[in-house]
């Protein structure tokens, strides 16, 4: 190595272009329709748009991440890795497992904010939008074609309408001609829970009866269809790298019980005499009043939340007492989880 090189810096510049993203697709956040609020428990809030297919003609996608809020109050996300393969080991799922089977009710409160959670990504092309009321004219959501991060209660109405061969709506819900059929979220409030929590309410909502075209011509039609956006490519973006997860896990102080079958599984320590800096909330001791703290997150999730994840908190809440028993990297389990949402 020439002297003119320090080595070690190159090494490390060559780690950070190695795991630099492309940024040349839709990144995560990006063209996404906001999260549809919920109405009363007697009124919905009403919106309506079609599910169109994205330019390789894919319908929509299931994705698998972990989401929580770290001890500095920033969100972490990590797309788990069992979005593209179940079988694909994601060191968060383990660290799950592993907190549920552990016992303390801390550590159980630590998995319901790590556990795994499930969301279906698809291009939605907006027909109504009651909060395009206050909006300017051109800012309207009315006539644009968004990704729409969807519920698994959402995604049941639709496989319904995809799987059932007889009488299904089949191909007709993802048709932006005439045969299409819009559909239809009717988003009520449930009634409040014993901690005072409403949470939005999909079941209402269906898809429309009556055919339509999206547009009065081809062309227009066309012009729709290409406003949408590659669905795989959004999620492969939102992917974040084997060592990224390895810092994450650091930082969260739950590296050392994963790092051996990590590291099996190809994880790289790259600083494994680093330790991370130590949070003042960790640092605390684990009295009964932490702990009676943290407990009370397990049954009632904050309210401060990123906004396109309000719909998550209903699946959270109703997967708890299940997940508690069960653990998380069960392939049974979840299926059953699957079928149960
Ligand atoms: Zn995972």
């Amino acid at each position: 190595m020439s002297k003119w090189i320090n080595k070690e810096l190159f090494d490390e510049f060559q780690t950070e272009k190695i795991e630099e993203k492309d940024n040349s697709g839709v990144q995560r956040g990006q063209n996404l329709w906001p999260t549809p609020q919920k109405g009363s428990t007697e009124n919905p809030k009403v919106y309506e748009g079609r599910f169109i297919p994205d330019p390789k003609g894919k319908f929509y996608k299931r994705y698998y991440y972990h989401m929580w809020q770290a001890g500095d109050e920033s969100w972490i996300f990590i797309l788990c890795p069992k979005t593209h393969d179940f079988k694909d080991y994601c060191p968060f799922c383990s660290v799950t497992s592993k907190l549920y089977a552990g016992g303390t009710s801390s550590d159980k409160a630590q998995a319901y904010q790590i556990k795994r959670k499930e969301k279906f990504v698809g291009n939605w092309y907006i027909v109504k939008d009651p909060r395009d009321e206050d909006k300017e004219p051109d800012s309207k959501m009315a006539g644009k074609v968004r990704l729409y991060e969807f519920p698994g209660k959402v995604e049941q109405k639709i496989k319904k309408e995809v799987t059932d061969k007889k009488e299904g709506y089949g191909v007709s819900i993802f048709d932006p001609g005439e045969e299409g059929r819009n559909f239809i979220i009717r988003v009520l409030a449930t009634k409040k829970d014993d901690k005072g929590k409403s949470w939005p309410d999909y079941s209402n909502s269906s898809f429309a009866r009556s055919h339509s075209a999206l547009a009065d011509d081809d062309d227009k039609i066309q012009a729709i269809m290409d406003t949408c956006t590659d669905i795989e490519e959004y999620i492969g973006n939102m992917g974040v790298s084997n060592n990224k997860m390895v810092e994450i896990l650091k930082n969260e102080f739950l590296w050392d019980m994963v790092a051996d079958e990590a590291l099996k599984q190809g994880f790289e320590d790259s600083e494994p005499d680093k330790k991370p800096e130590p949070k003042a909330k960790k640092e605390e001791p684990k009295d009964e009043k932490v702990e009676e703290k943290t407990e009370e997150k397990t049954t009632e999730p904050e309210d401060e939340g990123p906004p396109w994840d309000e719909d998550e908190k209903t699946e959270e809440k109703e997967e708890v007492k299940e997940e508690t028993t069960s653990g998380d990297d069960d392939d049974d389990a979840l299926l059953a989880e699957l079928e149960d949402l």
